[in-house]
């Protein structure tokens, strides 16, 4: 099953309107249609920036996506911004359940599961974060923290309410210990993880897990993006740090393209 590579840039709370036009201005050169048909690309920067994304990123094929997306549609939700509003400002992606989201604001799996039901009534392609803590890891629990996770993300995917292709449905495997810490996960962890998470999403009834996109997310960097590209369920990587450094973040792309 060939799976065309996604690399998503998540920028964050970073940022400010000089430095994302820099960035902007380097990916919008350097990534060229012919690197993009063999790796998709996304960046998520804050919400304030999304209109800016837009704005460079319109008509080159670098899509751009938000870092969450409110549970309900409409309504009371202070702070929140709905999958309507995203589609408004032209996203393609929305990334939910990240682990900084579930530690700092609770998050729980059913909201995650709520937020891509909501993404799929609107269209918004979904990158759902799952991954174990180190305590979790130590303990022999890895794959037990991620079945539930990805059981509760199944649910909502075989909900027959859908106006997502199966490629815009994305999971990224991101252990919580190696996310900005400099320790990445081997390429044969990886591995090992992405492929009990494509089982189970099709042991829970998802009839596209073998062409759903898994990527790895936890301090990808240029120097170990290769190894773990090449991994036969490893469909590219959710970057974080790297994504705000145009030199490292389109080595990374390149290293998804080959
Ligand atoms: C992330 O924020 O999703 C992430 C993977 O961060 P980093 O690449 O900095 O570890």
């Amino acid at each position: 099953m060939a799976r065309k590579p996604l690399v998503a840039g998540n920028w964050k709370m970073n940022g400010d309107i000089v430095a994302n036009e820099q960035l902007l201005t380097a990916l919008r050169a350097d990534l060229g249609r012919a690197l993009l048909s063999r790796v998709e690309v996304a960046v998520c920067p804050p919400y304030p920036y999304l209109g800016q994304a837009a704005a460079w990123l319109g008509g080159t094929g670098i899509a751009w996506g938000a870092q969450n997306v409110a549970a309900l549609p409409n309504g009371a939700c202070t702070g929140d911004v709905s999958a309507a509003m995203l589609v408004d400002l032209g996203c393609q992606w929305a990334i939910v359940g990240h682990s900084e989201r579930r530690q700092m604001a609770g998050e729980t799996d059913a909201q995650v599961a709520a937020r891509i039901s909501i993404c799929k009534l609107h269209g918004v392609g979904v990158i759902a974060c799952i991954g174990e803590t180190l305590d979790e890891r130590e303990a022999g629990r890895t794959e037990a923290v991620l079945g539930r996770q990805v059981d509760a993300i199944a649910a909502a995917l075989v909900d027959p309410v859908h106006r997502l292709p199966a490629q815009r449905v994305v999971l990224a495997y991101e252990p919580v210990w190696a996310i900005g810490t400099g320790r990445t996960a081997s390429p044969e962890m990886a591995q090992a993880a992405h492929r009990f998470v494509r089982e189970r999403l099709a042991r829970q009834g998802y009839r596209h897990a073998n062409a759903t996109r898994i990527l790895y997310g936890g301090s990808v960097k240029p120097a170990n993006a290769t190894g773990l590209f090449a991994m036969p369920d490893v469909d590219g990587g959710l970057i974080g740090g790297a994504s705000l450094v145009a030199d490292e973040f389109l080595a990374i792309c390149r290293a998804a393209a080959a």
